[in-house]
């Protein structure tokens, strides 16, 4: 609820029977916070009280302090919703305030908001991916390759304005595949931008080649140019020069691509681009995914859209693209045997699968509308609010905003975040942590790490928060996450 709606549900203890029945009747929340000027909690009234007191004869103008005494069933700021949901069914009510150590009350958990799950990024059909999988069914093209492939195939390059493209079953096999015909292999170096999912990073080191991490920049969150930069020098000067660089797209934003590209070429390392979270983004009027040797995309469950698993590795250079194809099917030469002189792998994507991928490409424009359109309404219900600074899309770019994004900004950061976490947790929203990155991780402890100035990329994981973002959140929902987030942000204020 609103801010104005949960301060509208306090009455003082000298309040009458009265009182209280006209603001349960005007705030229809089901329930009063009896409380004192510091906003302790002395009690709740539901609609049973009032029964209650009438039929003991209590007339209206009783106060409230004379009714029976009644410890309010609260719960604390740590609890988790099913510590709230258990209390429900437990006490059989519907409603639990929060209160904090001092016993102020802060918040309200309804039962009716606990049945309606708020996701972070779910997928989100068109009306044509059924037809297509009907179609591979009746063809009985039940397979991995087959005639929606080579269609999605196309069709994606075409997209993205690039000559060639290769399905695959992930996104990280498509990030593996890329970084082995990149030429990458045993005692490599890799550069990866750090602040990213785990898969940019993992296929580096099941080559056998070593990761070096690169901050971001502080205002797109993507790999920092003078970072990269100090990265390039410092290694050049040992005589080392990095096999290949895994440069990242964060949520639905092309990294910064003018200043990357001459700097890798110059040094003449080719860059993998991990465009898994940017396809349909744009940078200086060119898609995301046409600025690397070869690039990556997703579509996972999560990702703007979706085949339920797969991805896609895309390139210019077709002798690589139809390397790709072979190693992902057991690198099976051409022979009527089974010949092989290579080892493979089994990463093709199915039949089944590209149909669903051709059915969501067609609303990919769609999608990214209505993502942005998600990020414009958060962005306008929290305008004026202090403390918190909002992923930026710097003047050249056309972002997805695939996750909408702030950081909060406060002498305690992480303890702020996770507090508004837990907040949203309990009102059964689901928000999430900006990546933590990869030089933080203990999986990657002792990779070197090359910071931009600051460790920007710690900064923005201690305070980073990603807030539901589904192209198909509805009004109703959107209003609802916003005003939780104004309490929740009050809360924060409040308490970190
Ligand atoms: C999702 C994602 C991947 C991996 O893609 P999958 O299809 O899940 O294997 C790789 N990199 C980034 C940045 C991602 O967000």
């Amino acid at each position: 609820m609103h801010p104005k709606t949960f301060d509208a549900l306090f009455l003082g203890p000298e309040a009458s029977l009265r009182d209280a029945l006209a603001l349960l009747d005007a705030t229809a929340q089901g329930i009063v916070l009896v409380a004192d000027a510091q906003r302790r909690l002395l009690r709740t009234i539901t609609d049973g009280d009032l029964r209650r007191a009438a039929l003991a004869g209590l007339p209206p103008t009783t106060a409230l302090a004379a009714l029976p005494a009644k410890a309010p069933l609260c719960a604390a700021l740590d609890a988790s919703m099913r510590d709230v949901l258990e209390m429900m069914d437990a006490q059989r009510i519907d409603h639990v305030p929060i209160v904090d150590a001092q016993q102020r009350a802060v918040d309200l958990v309804t039962r009716r908001e606990l049945s309606q799950k708020i996701w972070l990024s779910s997928p989100h059909l068109g009306d044509d991916e059924a037809a297509l999988v009907q179609e591979a069914f009746r063809s009985n093209w039940i397979a991995p390759l087959g005639p929606h492939v080579d269609a999605f195939e196309r069709e994606v390059a075409a997209h993205v304005g690039v000559a060639h493209a290769a399905a695959t079953s992930s996104g990280t096999a498509a990030l593996h595949l890329g970084l082995r015909l990149l030429g990458v292999g045993p005692g490599d170096l890799v550069l990866c931008s750090s602040l990213t999912f785990v898969a940019s990073a993992n296929p580096i080191r099941q080559l056998g080649a070593t990761p070096v991490f690169i901050d971001s920049e502080p205002l797109g969150w993507n790999m920092s140019p003078s970072a990269l930069r100090r990265a390039l020098r410092t290694l050049a000067a040992e005589g080392r020069r990095p096999k290949a660089a895994v440069v990242v797209n964060l949520y639905g934003l092309s990294a910064d691509m003018q200043a990357l590209v001459p700097m890798l070429e110059e040094a003449g390392v080719p860059m993998l681009e991990d465009a898994a979270e940017s396809l349909g983004a744009r940078y200086r009027d060119r898609a995301s995914g046409s600025f690397g040797a070869l690039a990556v995309f997703s579509f996972n469950g999560n990702k703007i859209i979706t085949t339920s698993g797969g991805g896609m590795l895309v390139g210019n250079d077709a002798a690589l693209i139809e390397h790709a194809r072979r190693l992902s099917t057991q690198a099976r030469e051409a022979a009527r045997h089974y010949e092989h002189v290579e080892d493979g792998y089994n990463y093709r994507m199915s039949n089944v699968l590209a149909g669903i991928g051709r059915g969501q490409l067609r609303v990919l424009e769609q999608r990214v509308d209505a993502r942005r359109a998600v990020f414009a309404h958060y962005r306008a219900a929290l305008a004026g609010r202090t403390g918190l600074r909002w992923m930026a899309e710097p003047p050249g770019h056309r972002g997805t905003r695939w996750l909408s994004a702030f950081v909060l900004e406060r002498p305690q950061p992480q303890r702020a975040r996770d507090l508004l976490l837990d907040f949203l947790e309990r009102h059964n929203v689901e928000a999430r942590p900006v990546w933590k990155p990869m030089h933080l991780q203990p999986l990657y402890a002792g990779c070197r790490y090359f910071g931009h100035d600051d460790d920007v990329s710690a900064s923005l994981f201690a305070g980073g928060v990603c807030l539901p973002s589904g192209s198909n959140l509805q009004p109703e929902q959107l209003e609802r996450v916003g005003a939780l987030l104004q309490r929740g942000l009050d809360v924060v204020e409040a308490q970190a």
